[in-house]
């Protein structure tokens, strides 16, 4: 097996040479295990977190140790009762070509007709993290103007589609023009992120003069400023992420209208995603599924080709120059 490991915390954004390709000799199978040779894997910002040394809500990764990450693969041996050679299944073995695991830590593929990628995206983990973002935790109706940042990226385009699709007037924010387009051709007045807090809020006064009662937050920073001034009295925050921070070495001062909590009433809840779909994984597949199958939710992938890839794909994602999806495609 080839897999990937860092051999220290870096501070700020990780450089390329951060990360080490390793080769393993895998053990045989025990009773009970799997072994994948995987075809997709998914980089994803909050793996960042993992990479700082600290516990947030998971613990960070090991050093020398291989890296984990969503992935997708075929089992080519197995030893366990159900699980049979040829399967495909999603896992957390990611960043190595080749995975071996216990049968428990496997899911195969639920009963939807798409390519089978999307199980890493728009009906991953991803797709979840929208889905319980906007319904469950920001409790989303339909007369409700929702802002959306980091609208164009993998949670953000199905958060996106689905507040659109439910008769909300959505916004969302992306950092270029190809994926402000793409935003605007969906129904959804695109804006630049880009800019000071104070052109941001320009931009969201002209784009809804009515003001946002639904912020779904991905990014932090100034958007989060700029969303606080413009937010409805009772308002609410779905604190998705806050990707704008995640490489910072030292954090910067938080929001300086952090008070339009109190005076508006705001609601601002974080979220993980695993907490809140427990319980709820039929819903969303039977919600979301369909729409993805027939089309009616448009998803986007990026690509990287080979294992080799996989840091830069990673690093990609703090670029933003992934459209949708940021994935890697294994031989
Ligand atoms: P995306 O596909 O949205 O990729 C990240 C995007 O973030 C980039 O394409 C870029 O788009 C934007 N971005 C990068 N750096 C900055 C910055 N400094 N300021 C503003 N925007 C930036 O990733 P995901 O859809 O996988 O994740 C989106 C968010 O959701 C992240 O914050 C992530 O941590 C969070 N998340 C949270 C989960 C939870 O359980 N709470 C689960 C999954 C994801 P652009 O071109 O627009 O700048």
């Amino acid at each position: 097996s080839r897999y990937f490991t860092i051999s220290e915390y870096p501070e700020g954004l990780p450089e390329r040479s951060l990360f080490q390709l390793e080769t393993q000799e895998l053990p045989e199978l025990k009773e009970g295990e799997v072994r994948i040779r995987n075809q997709w894997l998914s980089v994803d910002p909050y793996m960042r977190g993992r990479m700082s040394g600290v516990k947030t809500y998971v613990e960070p990764f090991e050093l020398n140790k291989p890296l984990q990450g969503g992935a997708l693969g075929k089992i080519i041996e197995s030893r366990h009762q159900t699980l049979k050679e040829g399967d495909r299944v999603v896992h957390m073995g990611g960043w190595r070509d080749v995975a071996q695991l216990s049968g428990d830590q496997v899911q195969p593929l639920p009963d939807i007709d798409v390519p089978p990628q999307a199980f890493l995206g728009v009906l991953g983990m991803p797709g979840m993290t929208a889905w319980v973002g906007l319904t469950l935790v920001a409790e989303l109706k339909s007369s409700d103007t929702v802002l959306i940042s980091a609208a164009s990226g993998a949670v953000g385009s199905l958060a996106a589609q689905l507040a659109s699709q439910k008769g909300c007037t959505v916004i969302g924010s992306a950092g270029s023009q190809e994926k402000r387009e793409w935003l605007e051709a969906h129904g959804i007045k695109a804006i630049d992120h880009h800019q000071s807090a104070d052109e941001i809020k320009k931009a969201l006064k002209e784009a809804a003069p009515q003001g946002i009662d639904v912020y779904y937050e991905n990014v932090g920073g100034p958007m989060l400023e700029a969303a606080l001034d413009v937010m409805n009295d009772f308002g609410r925050i779905a604190v998705c992420g806050m990707i704008s921070r995640y490489n910072e070495a030292a954090p910067s001062a938080g929001p300086a209208n952090i008070s339009a909590v109190l005076t508006k009433r705001l609601r601002m809840q974080g979220f993980i995603v695993y907490e809140w779909i427990k319980g709820h994984e039929q819903a969303f597949y039977q919600q979301v599924g369909p729409l993805v199958a027939d089309g009616r939710i448009e998803y986007r992938e990026t690509m990287e080709e080979g294992l080799e890839r996989t840091p830069d794909a990673f690093l990609a994602l703090f670029e933003g120059s992934n459209q949708g999806k940021m994935l890697v495609k294994l031989d």
